[in-house]
């Protein structure tokens, strides 16, 4: 050493900053401002850990298509109390303060003792690949792994280091930092058009190559990525029986909206990739699906449609799917009892050409075409969602006329109602838009976080049957609503070690859980209430069904919510 300040290495990118950045962040309101400081700290990270730093901005802890961090609130209460010594009651009373993990661990670990001597400042290059090693542990003994590795992290970091690791390892953030925003902040940050990124986003779906190439000036460059998943497209409800005056006049392709599970399927010359709605890949619980995509013969395609149970011509009921989603491992009799096939509707890539930003018509030709040069092989699980043309003008009752029929029509062959899409669209993933509709007829649902749980009474005295739910406002959880679980008893004892596995705060007959349960919620009516936090109540709620294939971050909104409310 000779006494010179050592020039810092290229990967030091302090965590410090990050967290500086996310407070600055939380601090404001105004979306402008947001993207104008997330630029500002995007631009001053260093080339080799640009990707991770855009990755993190974006409130995901490893890259989308990766091995998922899978580091619950609990694991991150395990951790954090190998490091802080904290108590059930303080943790209780401060994660019933913030009501946020993050904060409620930043908060206690700003007041425990610990030696700070030895603490190596964290960097962004230092999380990522603890990060990395987090989500590849594996086996028995994988879960104290992985809480000793978080466990390392936190005790380096300061609280405002902690309130970032912890909400980016529960990938919950809350501070209004989203992918959508880090595609602006990084048109601001390098002159680049917004569209431009948000192209080489869903061709690629991973926001820190994306941010690699915005800063060489080669967005241009990002081709087809086979194998990272791209954001699904979706739709807004409309009400049947209504003036439907939210379809603007047009041409619109109508198809059935099937009753199953969301299903992006990559087919890569037999590598073949399944993704659900929350981009996890989930080709393993589909084992006859990959088969027949990965059959010789078989068109590169990145296709968009619908998982189902599916006999004798028919869909099944969605329970019937439930079953197999349940499943670890998939052997022949659960093939053979519960035959799948995924309906395809899109297709938003194939070989060389990116065709998400082409019009819907001209996807629909593409995906037809696809279709008819599958060989037979592949066509044993694979059907093309049948769609008509309709001209919709502007007089409502002409429309009823047309969406009337196509909606009982699609109910009479077993579907859940009718979806209706503009032929002129471009494939835009993410936020519900004016360009798909979605026709259902039953009673409203609302699809709600399960944020709290309590043991039953009776005969279920024993099991965690009774559930607090929330709905999203902004980047909060507000509480809507309290039910008795409409279960089955086997759902209902996974589900009871699910919470006990995932609670964060024990009060006895009650656990405050993680929130990441979704469950369907139907009730009778919704009215204004100051029971919940919402400001709403429900009449007579029940629950539906789990829904596995959401996560918060998909569950429905407190505008949502108003827009049912009877007044
Ligand atoms: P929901 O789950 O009620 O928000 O409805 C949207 C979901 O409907 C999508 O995510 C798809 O899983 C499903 N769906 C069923 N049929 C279709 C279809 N033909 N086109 C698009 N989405 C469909």
């Amino acid at each position: 050493m000779n006494g010179e300040p050592s020039a810092p290495s290229v990967a030091e990118a302090p965590l410090l900053d990050y967290a500086a950045m996310c407070d600055a962040v939380a601090a404001t309101t105004k979306r402008n401002e947001k993207i104008q400081i997330v630029a500002a700290y995007l631009r001053g990270v260093p080339d080799d850990v640009l990707p991770a730093a855009a990755s993190f901005a974006s409130g995901d802890a490893t890259p989308p298509g990766s091995p998922s961090l899978r580091l619950g609130g609990r694991l991150a209460i395990d951790a954090a109390r190998a490091v802080f010594e904290i108590d059930d009651p303080s943790l209780r009373d401060a994660y019933s303060r913030h009501g946020d993990l993050g904060n409620a661990l930043a908060d206690l670990a700003s007041h425990a003792r610990r030696p700070s001597l030895f603490a190596a400042p964290l960097t962004i290059g230092r999380v990522a690949s603890t990060f990395r090693e987090i989500a590849t542990a594996v086996g028995g003994g994988a879960n104290k792994k992985r809480t000793s590795l978080f466990a390392s992290l936190l005790s380096d970091a300061t609280p405002a280091e902690v309130r970032y690791l912890v909400k980016l390892a529960t990938g919950d953030m809350r501070i209004g930092l989203k992918l959508a925003l880090t595609v602006d902040a990084l048109a601001v940050a390098y002159g680049a058009d917004a569209a431009d990124v948000r192209r080489a986003l869903m061709a690629i779906g991973d926001v820190g190559a994306v941010a690699g190439l915005a800063r060489a000036g080669r967005l241009e460059k990002a081709g087809v990525a086979y194998g990272k998943p791209i954001g699904f497209m979706l739709a807004s409800p409309l009400r049947f029986g209504g003036d439907y005056k939210e379809l603007e006049p047009g041409e619109y392709l109508l198809e059935d909206k099937f009753d199953g599970i969301r299903i992006q399927a990559h087919c890569d010359d037999g590598s073949v990739k399944l993704f659900s709605r929350r981009l996890n890949e989930v080709s393993r619980s589909y084992p006859e699906v990959v088969g027949a995509l990965a059959a010789p013969g078989v068109p590169h395609a990145i296709v968009d449609g619908e998982l189902l149970a599916f006999k004798d011509g028919r869909a099944l009921p969605f329970q019937h799917l439930q079953g197999r989603l349940q499943r670890k491992v998939v052997d022949a009799s659960h093939i053979e009892d519960v035959p799948l096939a995924l309906v395809v509707f899109d297709i938003l890539a194939e070989r060389d050409d990116l065709l998400f930003d082409r019009p819907l018509g001209e996807r629909r030709a593409r995906l037809e075409g696809w279709v008819e040069s599958l060989p037979a092989s592949a066509r044993s699980n694979l059907l093309l969602a049948v769609a008509t043309f309709v001209t919709l003008r502007g007089d409502a009752q002409e429309r009823a006329q047309l969406l009337e029929p196509a909606f009982d029509a699609a109910r009479a062959r077993g579907n859940e109602g009718l979806m209706i899409k503009a032929l002129g669209s471009t494939y835009a993933p993410g936020r519900r838009g004016k360009q798909w509709f979605k026709l259902k007829k039953e009673l409203a649902t609302l699809d709600c976080v399960v944020v709290a749980v309590e043991y039953g009474h009776g005969k279920r005295n024993d099991v965690l049957s009774d559930y607090t739910f929330a709905v999203r406002a902004g980047d909060r959880l507000v509480t809507i609503g309290k039910a008795y679980s409409g279960l089955t008893d086997a759902e209902i004892a996974t589900m009871t070690r699910w919470f006990l596995d995932h609670r964060l705060v024990d009060e006895g007959r009650r656990l405050v859980v993680e929130p990441t349960v979704v469950v369907e919620i139907a009730f009778d009516i919704i009215q204004r209430s100051s029971l919940h936090e919402s400001g709403l109540a429900m009449r007579f709620p029940r629950v539906v069904r789990l829904r596995p294939d959401k996560g918060p971050g998909q569950a429905s909104t407190l505008r949502d919510a108003l827009a049912l409310v009877a007044d």
